[in-house]
């Protein structure tokens, strides 16, 4: 079965996108820790990320930090910090978070926005790339 992130990438569930190209594809996290949380994914369904081949693996660390740059410049904070997890969903995703505080960083923190901050925030992060 088609993880729901596939399931983003062929267009069967709506998401907040920031970038695409033809392999990857940057979309706003729908339960973010902060603000412009954004999950980068190959378009590739593959479960563990270090399991990626290696020339996958290193386009997705190019590709995120292409849109980590745009998003330090789009939203206020002190860095933007990468992790990978995985727990919740087997495709192989990096999770780009805006830190301000080292609670940001931690998965049990969230905000609430609304559809048009999501709209926004997604706009503004993919003009700035
Ligand atoms: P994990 O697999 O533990 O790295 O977590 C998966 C992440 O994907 C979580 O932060 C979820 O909020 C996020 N997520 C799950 N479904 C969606 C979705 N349909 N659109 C955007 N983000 C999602």
């Amino acid at each position: 079965m088609a993880s729901i992130f596939s399931k983003i990438i062929s267009g069967e569930i709506p998401c907040y996108k920031v970038a695409e190209t033809e392999d990857f594809l940057a979309f706003l996290d729908i339960n973010p820790n902060a603000k412009g949380h954004t999950l980068c994914i190959p378009k590739q369904e593959v479960d563990k990320i270090f399991d990626l081949d290696d020339a996958l693996y290193i386009e997705l660390m190019k590709f995120s930090k292409k849109v980590a740059i745009a998003l330090e410049k789009t939203v206020p904070c002190k860095r933007v910090g990468m992790t990978v997890i995985g727990l919740e969903v087997p495709h192989a995703h990096v999770h780009l978070i805006p830190l301000n505080t080292m609670e940001d960083a931690v998965f049990s923190k969230k905000v609430t926005l609304t559809k048009d901050e999501f709209e926004n925030i997604a706009n503004a992060i993919g003009k700035a790339m």
